[in-house]
């Protein structure tokens, strides 16, 4: 048995508790409620840890690549540059992946993963994961190979679930999503991530003309191109270019988003419709996307981002409030990926995962209002301790054990730079 206090509890799933204690054993809660440990962190605040939606921890060393760059040039650098990887390389990246995520208090992830590699860092360090691994083809047989091939290469276990990502539907089949969706493992996919998607299926034409790996135009917009096979078993990224009956789609038919509005922002691709999607009671929770196209893995940043954007999109400040913000980031993206029965929120029976948020010297402390206090004056800076199934897998206080870590990570990129650009 472990417990640990702190001066507030945020379970997310019931009122903040002054003063709170979470008490744990064989990696799930056994009890929340008020109390104090002998483990205990004063001007800190105990919440569940973050479920990220959407990333891709083996890009953990890919930040500014083409910054600013049109889309067909960004990914050309990108393609240019992993291909002066090696294997260890990219296993060395997506180690330094898993730390910055534990580091910002994310205790589990949905990543799409290139080359397998994040299955095997997650595993390793001790991240909850659901391991997409990504095909590109527009013949199903195509990504039938591509699956064995990086499947073989990755064990499924402990906290690593594995499933398959066909890429996104201007660069798969629908014929291809049909095979993803037929194997009975997770599947998730990006899908309207900017309008350009939109001028390839439909004419042919625009910024996504000349990449190798596109599938023929099919006439039809994105969502419209997908619909057949839109269901709550694909999990969307992005969802940024979205018309109306889009939105009412999506919600209708169940269809998991993870929102991404950092990298939506940087890319430039727009803002995605937060609220109509929240409103239309569409399954949407928060993904910090990677270091290729965000600066970070930052989650705090990524909630602040979304809170902004959908203030400032909407024109109201009530558009979304801190505590939505953090249930977002928490037990939403844990109904996004089918895992709210396990974690999300700090309540007996559910798994260990937690994080220890230090608000000591912010400006919220003494704290008002615990939830703003985490969304607006948290960091990585103030994570003092991440525990994932019952273990403590990152503790501020010891970031000596992660120099090999980000050494080996910083060579990797190196690599990458070397030949540039
Ligand atoms: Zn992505």
């Amino acid at each position: 048995m472990s417990e640990i206090s702190a001066g507030w509890v945020l379970p997310v799933g019931g009122a903040p508790i002054e003063g709170g204690l979470v008490r744990f054993e064989n990696g799930r809660i056994t009890f929340v409620g008020p109390g104090r440990a002998t483990r205990h962190f004063d001007d800190a605040v105990i919440l569940p840890g973050f479920v990220n939606a959407h990333s891709h921890l083996e890009y953990a060393s890919y930040a500014g690549f083409g910054d600013g760059a049109p889309f067909a040039p960004w990914l050309k650098l990108h393609v240019e540059r992993k291909g002066r990887l090696r294997p260890e390389d990219m296993l060395a990246v997506a180690r330094l992946g898993v730390v910055e995520s534990l580091r910002s208090g994310i205790t589990t992830a949905a990543d799409y993963s290139f080359s397998g590699a994040a299955a095997l860092a997650a595993g390793d360090l001790g991240l909850r994961a659901t391991v997409y691994l990504e095909v590109f083809a527009a013949d199903a047989r195509d990504a039938e190979r591509q699956w064995l091939e990086k499947r073989a290469r990755v064990t499924e276990g402990g906290l690593v679930r594995i499933g398959i990502s066909p890429h996104a539907p201007y660069t798969c089949s629908l014929e291809t999503y049909r095979f993803c969706l037929s194997l009975g493992v997770p599947v998730g996919t990006h899908l309207a991530e900017s309008a350009h998607e939109d001028e390839w299926l439909l004419h042919g034409s625009g910024p996504l003309q000349g990449i190798p790996i596109l599938v023929p135009p099919t006439g039809k917009r994105a969502v419209e191109t997908l619909e057949p096979v839109l269901g709550p078993g694909l999990l969307c990224a992005h969802c940024v270019a979205l018309e109306p009956r889009d939105v009412a789609l999506i919600a209708d038919r169940d269809v998991p988003v993870a929102h991404c509005p950092r990298s939506n922002a940087l890319l430039g691709c727009g803002i995605a419709p937060l609220t109509l999607l929240r409103d239309a009671g569409a399954r949407v929770g928060l993904g910090t996307d990677s270091p290729a196209s965000t600066p970070s893995f930052d989650l705090f940043e990524e909630l602040r981002t979304a809170i902004y954007l959908a203030r400032a999109r909407e024109g109201r400040a009530d558009a979304l409030p801190a505590a939505e913000a953090l249930r977002l980031a928490t037990i939403d993206s844990a109904r996004a990926l089918r895992l709210d029965a396990e974690v999300g929120t700090l309540a007996p029976g559910k798994r260990a995962d937690l994080t220890v948020v230090s608000l000591a010297g912010s400006p919220y402390h003494p704290v008002e209002d615990p939830a703003a206090a985490v969304v607006f004056g948290g960091s990585p800076d103030r994570v003092l301790e991440t525990i994932v199934d019952g273990v403590t897998r990152y503790r501020s206080e010891d970031e000596e054990t992660w120099r090999e870590v980000r050494n080996i990570a910083s060579a990797a990129r190196l690599r990458m730079l070397a030949g540039a650009p």
